[in-house]
């Protein structure tokens, strides 16, 4: 699929060894790793010798060295398995992202939306988009859907095994409230309806809206709520009852409350909420994904250009508030997951990830925790940590990412990916 990724079959041994390892828990890297795969499994992990070639007690986190000759230390490998020697590089657990949009592609919204209309013209930019995650070590995915359900129809039809993709098909909203591009214009009275066809065709998770967007010109505005409480409450317990958890776009204390009340799993989004809001997130530990890329690229990157001055100072407030809130959610104990929104304007598949895990670390959280929250936080909230439990230990699925430096001194080097490995499917 990609040059980087290495897919492990069922019957397959291998070595591989790399300069160091972060095995998703502890706070600190081994030096020279070796695993031992089998069955699709780490067998074993241990730390090969010291040799005079490679005396420095960490990697700096800029360099692509130091680098040696696969197979150099001599040594002979167990049941003469073959041997992955990766110089210079980190093994860690592949990351997650778990909120995306592969039906949009994050720059173009009027061409993407204009391929909806056929499955000829949107599949191959799905796959795409799925094809730059995998690439970037991004291995699972969950997707908040559109009004075409690009994603579910891509996962039906094409049935990839990686990224491994959990979707909603498209969003529950009401009509005449924002979203049109996330879901279809359906009376309220009917969305039951439409959660039940969704859940019967195949979709993971139900996406609600539960309020509006961000204003980028008015600080402090979302729009207005989709939902009387009961409603919401009634569409919560509807998904619960047919085994889907409810995945809630909600902006402000009003509606991330709401949202909570009705008993969502995960809040998206979150702008504005208060702290009453975070207490009752750690207290129900109901997860949230801040996704704090798709507002501070706007004038984070090239995009500022296209904002006059006025919107740049709101835009700018919006998510340094997010991130403010982000550090009393982690002091809480509110669960955290990471999502890019990748899609959205701004937002691209395949580099949105590291951005958002970029604007955590700016807001304060250590890398390691940054890592253990893209890791084992977002597959615990996917509920997939049986085939990415986000760990590298004896017994755990064969799923790795190398990077080449050292991820706990910068996140950045999660951008040079030098291979991933998985088994070939999940386990
Ligand atoms: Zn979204």
């Amino acid at each position: 699929m990609t040059s980087t990724t290495r897919y492990i079959l069922p019957d397959e041994t291998l070595c591989v060894q790399a300069d160091w390892l972060w095995d998703g828990v502890s706070d600190t890297l081994l030096p020279r790793p070796r695993l031992q795969i089998r069955q699709g499994r780490i067998a074993a992990i241990s730390s090969y010798p010291h040799t005079n070639n490679h005396a420095q007690p960490a990697p700096d986190p800029g360099s692509t060295s130091p680098s040696r000759p696969a197979g150099s230390t001599g040594e002979k490998w167990p049941d003469g398995a073959p041997l992955l020697h990766l110089p210079g590089c980190t093994l860690l657990p592949p990351l997650l992202d778990a909120h995306v949009h592969l039906g949009l592609d994050g720059r173009d919204f009027a061409a993407s939306r204009a391929a909806w209309q056929s499955e000829a013209e949107y599949m191959p930019r799905v796959a795409k988009h799925a094809a730059a995650w995998l690439a970037a070590g991004v291995v699972a995915l969950r997707d908040g859907g559109d009004a075409a359900a690009t994603a579910l129809h891509y996962r039906l039809k094409q049935k990839p095994a990686w990224p491994l993709l959990h979707t909603t098909g498209m969003a529950l909203r009401h009509p005449q409230r924002y979203g049109s591009f996330l879901g279809p214009d359906w009376p309220v009275k009917k969305l039951g309806g439409l959660l039940e066809e969704l859940a019967a065709r195949g979709a993971d998770w139900i996406k609600i809206l539960v309020s509006g967007v961000v204003s980028f010109t008015h600080y402090g505005q979302v729009g207005a709520l989709h939902f009387s409480q009961e409603e919401l409450t009634a569409l919560v317990a509807r998904a619960r009852s047919l085994g889907r958890r409810v995945m809630a776009h909600a902006n402000s204390p009003a509606g991330v409350r709401q949202a909570l009340q009705a008993g969502a799993a995960t809040v998206e989004h979150g702008y504005f909420l208060d702290e009453d809001c975070l207490k009752e997130m750690a207290e129900k530990q109901t997860a949230w994904l801040p996704t704090i890329v798709p507002v501070a690229n706007q004038v984070r990157t090239a995009q500022a250009a296209g904002w006059p001055a006025e919107s740049r100072q709101v835009i700018e407030k919006t998510y340094r508030r997010q991130q403010e809130m982000l550090c009393k959610a982690w002091e809480l104990g509110v669960p955290l997951g990471v999502g890019s929104d990748a899609g959205a304007s701004g937002v691209e598949h395949g580099r949105g990830l590291l951005q958002e895990m970029l604007y955590y670390r700016e807001a304060g959280l250590p890398a390691v925790q940054v890592l253990r929250l893209a890791t084992r936080g977002n597959a615990a909230i996917l509920g997939i940590a049986g085939a990415l439990p986000g760990v590298i230990i004896p017994g755990a699925p064969a799923a790795l990412l190398a990077v080449q430096g050292n991820p706990l001194a910068d996140l950045r080097c999660l951008e040079r990916v030098k291979q991933v490995m998985l088994p070939a499917s999940p386990v």
